[in-house]
């Protein structure tokens, strides 16, 4: 009996050790590399072939009620939300890949085992975070990608929307910072998703989440010294413009 015991708590204690270890999230793909760009299909491709257990990318909805993949708002002078899909996507990234439709990215996702870690940019109105938030899971429904995706979103209204709409157990991250595990748990979060001078200020909430069941992802750590501090602590994922430098650290 007494032998039993010892063997279950080793047991538990291996699987602590091999599943605790922090995770690599590449921000807005792996694109600090040849023939890459942020939230490129590239960056996407680059991402999943260094082994990263996510790649993030950000989404904005346009004038048309289109979903494309792209950071900033603007697009030489032309506000996405104020602009036709048709425009958007003719311009070209710094690797000369157009600028892709959500579709087309997630097309490419479905080849790849790297997990989607979609942030929906906060829109002009509730409204318009609703309808794409709708959209989104609309196409990854008929995408058959429900278990790939993980959703992250700066805006409370989107979050709020995502957890109302996905399927059971789908990871939600608000990344804002200014809600306390507790707070975050009581929305229904998978767990905080925050800029690393949060946890800097507040070391003790990545305690709390883990207490409170929720996962811990942090961005955008670049320095070695500072993924070490988190690691340290035990921090579920990274998220990085350095996957090559986090690898070497966690090794
Ligand atoms: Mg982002």
């Amino acid at each position: 009996m007494k032998k039993l015991f010892l063997v279950c708590i080793l047991s538990f204690l291996i699987c602590r050790i091999t599943t605790g270890q922090t995770q690599i999230i590449a921000h807005r793909g792996f694109w600090k590399t040849e023939g890459s760009a942020e939230n490129s299909i590239a960056a996407l491709v680059k991402a999943d072939s260094i082994g990263c257990y996510g790649s993030e990318f950000d989404v904005w909805m346009t004038k048309d009620e289109k979903l494309i993949v792209n950071h900033d708002p603007v697009i030489y002078g032309k506000s996405i939300q104020q602009t036709s899909a048709r425009r958007i996507t003719r311009t070209k990234l710094s690797n000369k890949e157009r600028i892709p439709t959500l579709e087309q990215y997630l097309l490419k996702g479905k080849e790849l085992k790297t997990k989607l870690i979609l942030e929906l940019k906060a829109h002009s109105s509730p409204k318009r975070e609703t309808l794409a938030v709708e959209k989104i899971i609309e196409m990854v429904k008929s995408m058959e990608l429900e278990d790939r995706m993980e959703y992250i979103s700066f805006s409370l209204h989107a979050i709020k929307e995502f957890i109302r709409l996905v399927p059971k157990d789908t990871p939600v991250f608000y990344l804002n910072g200014d809600l306390s595990p507790k707070e975050l748990k009581e929305i229904g979060c998978a767990g905080a998703d925050y800029h690393f001078n949060i946890y800097k200020k507040n070391p003790e909430w990545i305690t709390e989440c883990r207490q409170l069941g929720l996962k811990t992802n942090v961005w955008t750590v670049n320095k070695a010294n500072d993924m070490k501090w988190l690691i340290d602590r035990k921090v579920d994922f990274i998220t990085t413009n350095e996957p090559l430098v986090l690898q070497q650290v966690l090794k």
